[in-house]
């Protein structure tokens, strides 16, 4: 029998930010543990030897905040390589800034049209407004209706079935009405105050957030495999809440991604880091990896994604589905959770929600806190 005093289950940003914690604050001995053969969970990247670039595993990944506290704790690990995500879509064969803004308007309408377009949306909404289609809708001027329904046929509508998996008819119209026509000419696909890629890489970032002499690493190896054999104070589970529990009230589903890597010998094949097709083919988005770091190489590499089911032991767990009776079986796995003592769950998986980066690390602050 192992001795610790904290296990934590997934070597993901919340499990690594927990032992940083507990290690660092505490003084506390802490043992993690993984089933993948590598650190830092979806945040995972490596340089592809053959051509120097950075290659994000699990898909691409940009750090984007507001929260001043998560964005100086994260930076005590890494520097920062200054990045604005821009993002486009491929509609009608042409590109557009997504968000879709006043430039995109100018892009796919004759000159006339988006001339008009553009001043009755500055008058009705103001300058730099994010106006979401399901209030455009309801301005009940005809062309700012048309523009509502243009933006959701050609931008939201296929990506949303594609990734999602579901049908046009079974969307719900609040979700897809927040999709927003940005007013403005900011091409930027997030506003927040802080954005940036790791300088050295988000592998290099996580491997100093738990080089600590008190953090421990057992990569390979499985929670359900070790369970019996570990002896620990508290336990820390950032894996799935219901595989914990060995599925007894039923499974959470997950969509998941088939993501596919090529690599072309050119050096550059797109205009940006990433393309959205809506329409297109059966991938939602290509991602060029030498952007996020401006690496260069006389080859590229890209990924693919292709959305489909979570399905166990072939893919991988990416997106809780944010339905109401998947929460509700959520909220009976948590109930059963708040009865076990010293044993906590967080993350992406343990909480059942989609956390970006800064979300996750904020999440195991507070946990961090709550606990001591
Ligand atoms: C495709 C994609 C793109 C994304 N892009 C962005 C982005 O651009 N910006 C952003 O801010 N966020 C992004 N995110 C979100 C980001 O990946 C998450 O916020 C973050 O990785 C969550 O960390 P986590 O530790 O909660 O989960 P994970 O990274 O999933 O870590 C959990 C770990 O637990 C391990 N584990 C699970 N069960 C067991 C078990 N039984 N035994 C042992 N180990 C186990 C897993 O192997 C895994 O390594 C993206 C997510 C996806 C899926």
């Amino acid at each position: 029998m192992t001795k610790v005093t904290n296990l934590i289950v997934g070597c993901g940003l919340t499990g690594m930010v927990l032992a940083e914690r507990l290690a660092s604050i505490r003084q506390e001995d802490v043992l993690i543990i993984d089933r993948r053969d590598h650190i830092g969970g979806n945040i995972y990247d490596y340089k592809d030897k053959n051509n120097e670039i950075t290659v994000h595993q699990y898909g691409p990944h940009v750090f984007h905040t507001n929260n001043r506290q998560v964005w100086e704790y994260l930076s005590r690990f890494t520097e920062w390589h200054r990045f604005m995500y821009r993002v486009k879509a491929v509609i009608d064969g042409i590109e557009v800034n997504i968000p879709f803004n006043l430039d995109s308007l100018h892009k796919v309408f004759p000159k006339q049209m988006a001339e008009k377009l553009e001043s009755k949306l500055i008058e009705k909404f103001g300058f730099n407004k994010k106006v979401p289609i399901l209030e455009l809708r309801q301005s009940k001027d005809p062309d700012l209706e048309f523009l509502a329904e243009y933006v959701y046929q050609k931008v939201f509508l296929g990506y949303t079935v594609k990734q999602w998996g579901v049908k046009p008819e079974d969307l719900d119209p609040s979700v897809s009405g927040r999709i927003p026509v940005y007013i403005s000419r900011d091409d930027r696909y997030f506003q927040d105050k802080y954005q940036g890629i790791p300088a050295e890489g988000y592998t290099a970032m996580a491997d100093k957030i738990i080089s600590h002499p008190l953090i421990k690493v057992r990569l390979k190896t499985d929670f359900r495999e070790i369970r019996e054999q570990i002896d620990c104070e508290r336990l820390f589970f950032t894996g799935a809440i219901d595989e914990y529990f060995d599925y007894e009230l039923g499974r959470l589903p997950y969509r998941s991604l088939d993501i596919v890597f090529k690599t072309y010998d050119k050096e550059y094949l797109q205009s940006g880091p990433q393309l959205n097709f809506p329409e297109n083919y059966d991938y939602t988005r290509s991602v060029e990896y030498k952007y996020y770091l401006d690496e260069h190489s006389s080859r590229t590499i890209l990924s693919y994604e292709y959305p489909c089911p979570y399905e166990e032991g072939k893919n991988e767990r990416y997106y809780p589905i944010p339905e109401e009776k998947n929460q509700k079986l959520f909220d009976a796995y948590r109930e059963k959770a708040t009865r076990l003592k010293n044993v906590y769950f967080a993350g992406r998986l343990g909480d059942y929600k989609y956390y970006n980066m800064d979300q996750t690390v904020e999440r195991a602050l507070n946990l961090f806190e709550e606990v001591k």
